[in-house]
């Protein structure tokens, strides 16, 4: 997507060798009208597939989701990384290692809000190594819901998660593909 490339060029800052720091427009300051693009961008390429819930992970998903759905028309759920007291007891579960914070948590989401007949969206502000998609996806798995496919708004091409989800068959369509940000120059693929 053409408007998000040149964002992430216009905005992006590279962070080491490998993270991509968007906090002006995506994950801190975000700029909503971009988000309302790349919404009816995921619903072009995920209208045909009868999605009815979109499932995200908190918390960086969750904005992006929100304004895909209004073009969905279907509810947002999202993954939780904290046990709290007001979450409902029964809940799908899966590890996630966390690219970004260097260590493993639990997500869950309450067995209420996905079950069998649903056909789900997942999606997500970045992939790297797919460990949040592929969590989002095995609790899909869990409550017997067909994934529909994986929308991301910001794919690390140089990074293997794309590789590994297409690979177990999964549709991942993402909005920008970095290939690659040496001496903190920004390529697409
Ligand atoms: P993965 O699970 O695919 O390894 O990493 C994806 C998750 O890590 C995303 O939910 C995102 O929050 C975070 N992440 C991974 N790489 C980056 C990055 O380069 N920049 C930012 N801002 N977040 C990232």
């Amino acid at each position: 997507m053409e408007l998000l490339k040149q964002r992430i060029l216009k905005d992006g800052q590279v962070i080491g060798n490998d993270i991509l720091k968007v906090d002006s427009f995506l994950n801190h300051q975000m700029d909503v009208q971009l988000f309302n693009e790349m919404g009816k961008e995921f619903y072009r390429l995920f209208a045909h597939k009868k999605v009815t819930k979109i499932l995200t992970i908190e918390s960086s998903g969750i904005g992006i989701a929100c304004i895909a759905a209004q073009y969905f028309n279907v509810p947002v759920v999202f993954a939780k990384k904290t046990e709290a007291r007001n979450l409902d007891a029964d809940t799908y579960l899966a590890e996630v290692y966390s690219f970004t914070k260097g260590k493993t948590y639990n997500v869950r989401v309450s067995k209420k809000y996905i079950n069998s007949r649903d056909v789900v969206l997942i999606i997500d502000d970045f992939l790297a190594n797919g460990k949040a998609a592929l969590g989002l996806a095995d609790i899909a798995e869990q409550a017997g819901a067909e994934v529909a496919g994986i929308g991301i708004a910001i794919e690390k091409g140089f990074q293997n998660g794309g590789r590994l989800l297409r690979e177990r068959g999964l549709e991942v369509q993402s909005l920008a593909i970095v290939e690659g940000m040496q001496d903190g120059v920004i390529t697409f693929r």
